[in-house]
């Protein structure tokens, strides 16, 4: 890697340790969880950096990223750290999107919400100003749909059946995963930050309405 590819990389490295820091600061990555990525600067791009697995979120330092390549494994240099448990999300959503960021959350909103909803498989976002964080929305009366996938520890098949959901829906910005968390991305740090802050906000706001609407009853 030269001087200049190398600069590009510590940028991107300290705008991620920045966004896991404020995520963890909110509460968003409680006992270790949680994982975050990017796609490595040009001429890298088939290879991504990855928050090894069972950091505190706490702690979280330049020296807790790996580098893997497109199928999840560790570069040289890498072997003796290990990589998410859910890597292999991190590496489909690579290979059938144009995206060069990922960040997954355990938030207690996003929690609660995937489980309120769980049986209704797919909900509409729509009424909030907050959407227009969302990359090409630029009205609240937009909506945008989320779709909640049962959780599993099977990431091999996880990440088949939410592959086939991409092929007719590939304007998804993220998706949850029921009683589980969040996993938004974007065409940098910054938009994925964004989508992932526009989703948490609006799920804060649907599980307040809901108990209100609830306790109305
Ligand atoms: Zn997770």
């Amino acid at each position: 890697m030269n001087i200049l590819h190398l600069e590009d990389y510590q940028d991107l490295q300290d705008e991620l340790l920045e966004i896991i820091a404020l995520f963890h600061q909110k509460g968003w990555s409680p006992a270790t969880s949680t994982n975050y990525s990017f796609r490595n600067p040009q001429p890298y791009q088939e290879t991504f950096t990855i928050s090894s697995s069972g950091i505190d979120k706490l702690h979280f330092k330049a020296e807790d990223f790996m580098m893997i390549d497109d199928e999840g494994s560790p570069l040289p240099g890498y072997e003796h750290k290990k990589p998410s448990a859910e890597t292999g999300l991190h590496t489909m959503l690579y290979h059938h999107l144009d995206t060069q960021a990922i960040l997954h959350t355990h938030s207690v909103a996003s929690t609660v919400f995937s489980l309120v909803h769980h049986k209704d498989k797919i909900v509409q976002l729509t009424g909030f100003e907050v959407l227009k964080g969302i990359k090409g929305i630029n009205t609240h009366e937009a909506s945008v749909s989320i779709p909640i996938f049962d959780n599993s520890q099977d990431i091999e098949a996880l990440s088949q059946e939410i592959k086939i959901y991409f092929d007719h829906n590939p304007k998804m910005k993220g998706f949850l995963l029921a009683g589980h968390g969040l996993y938004a991305w974007g065409t940098s740090l910054a938009e994925a930050k964004r989508h992932t802050e526009v989703f948490e906000f609006i799920f804060e706001c649907m599980n307040q309405m809901y108990c209100f609407c609830r306790h109305g009853n």
